[in-house]
């Protein structure tokens, strides 16, 4: 029985390989390697395809949020809401610039920071609020830039999971003061290693972060804060140029199959995704609920269906944040007990995903 890879970063080689060999030959030949005219290309092609007006390129996409809040200003003391649920690298980079996480539940429909939860949450400490675009879908960006206003915090979304989705007709990566990407290979635009960027139309904090992400260094040894060295590699930049070719054409095809998914099983007992009227997702993850996932898991498995759990536990019950263990977070808890991610990603027929379809819909009758 052939398989139905839940990832397939090989595919992604095999179907751009001309494209990326002559990208990586381009690069090799030139002999420069870090910070160049490949990163700067990419760098203006980004911010273009996004609609922000600056990109900057880094190392991996927890440097671009910690960059981000640095050049912040965010550090020792502050608080910053953050949603309970989410990929702990959205945490990680808060506790990084040594200030505090302050967590906010979020909406159990769309898994994405509930704008309501806000004031309850908001300390005198409080400096920045990080919404994630959860599974690819942008969080209701509104609201929570109105509250951001109200109180004088900075926003910046995590968009790692969400290239080219859409809310209320503009673009994940212009709906904050910044926006912070990943371009880790699985993700929706996905380099050959790591990488990441920041995009942004606030001149000053692009230049922080340029400076931030560079040694604390705009003009060559000189350095005017301590900074660190995250940068985007050159070859990683002329593969992402190739990549984001064909990003919408491939967000497109994890569209369809999501709409089989979204048909085929609804008629099961299974909690489907909900879309916002107002948001255009691109599936990042196709991510169900049901109670007793690991039935529905191995039944999968034994029909050659790969699926993932995003994410199998909380932060806050992670030992790297033991110190908020004792935290009551029942609708993050109760997601992330329940959560199964589907497979879906370009590499992916139509006819896979009607026997994954299939295989669901026989596992419940
Ligand atoms: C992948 C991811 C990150 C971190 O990106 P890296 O490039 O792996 O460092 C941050 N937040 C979310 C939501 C992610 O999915």
């Amino acid at each position: 029985m052939n398989q139905i890879k839940f990832l397939d970063v090989g595919w992604t080689y095999t179907t751009l390989a001309a494209k990326m060999d002559a990208a990586a030959k381009r690069v090799l030949e030139s002999g420069w390697y870090v910070l160049g005219a490949e990163v700067k290309a990419f760098e203006e092609e980004f911010a273009h395809y996004t609609g922000a007006k600056y990109c900057i390129g880094t190392g991996n996409g927890l440097d671009a949020l910690e960059l981000t809040l640095r050049a912040a200003g965010v550090g020792v003391g502050d608080d910053v809401l953050v949603p309970s649920n989410t990929f702990i690298a959205t945490w990680l980079a808060v506790t990084r610039t040594g200030a505090n996480i302050i967590p906010v539940e979020p909406i159990e429909a769309t898994y994405n920071m509930d704008p309501e939860n806000l004031e309850q949450a908001l300390t005198p400490n409080t400096k920045a609020i990080i919404p994630v675009h959860l599974y690819g879908q942008p969080a209701d960006m509104d609201p929570i830039m109105a509250f951001a206003e109200e109180h004088s915090l900075f926003v910046v979304t995590d968009a790692a999971q969400a290239h080219g989705s859409f809310y209320k007709g503009r673009m994940s990566g212009t709906l904050g003061h910044a926006a912070a990407f990943s371009f880790y290979p699985g993700k929706n635009l996905g380099a050959f290693g790591d990488g990441g960027a920041i995009t942004t139309t606030d001149a000053t904090i692009a230049k922080k972060i340029s400076s931030i992400g560079n040694y604390g260094s705009s003009e060559k040894y000189v350095h005017e804060s301590l900074g660190f060295n995250s940068r985007l590699d050159e070859i990683q930049a002329a593969f992402l140029r190739v990549k984001l070719d064909v990003l919408d054409d491939w967000n497109w095809r994890r569209r369809n199959i999501a709409d089989i998914y979204l048909q085929g099983l609804k008629d099961t007992p299974l909690i489907l995704p909900v879309v916002a009227e107002w948001a255009q997702p691109v599936w990042h993850l196709f991510v169900v609920r049901c109670e007793g996932r690991e039935g529905l898991i191995s039944h999968l498995r034994e029909n050659g269906i790969h699926t993932g759990i995003h994410y199998p536990t909380p932060p806050h019950k992670q030992g790297a944040y033991k110190h908020m263990a004792h935290l009551s977070l029942p609708i993050s808890e109760a997601i992330h007990r329940e959560v199964v991610s589907l497979p879906i990603g370009p590499h992916m027929t139509a006819e896979q995903a009607e026997r994954v379809v299939n295989s669901i819909n026989e596992f419940y009758h």
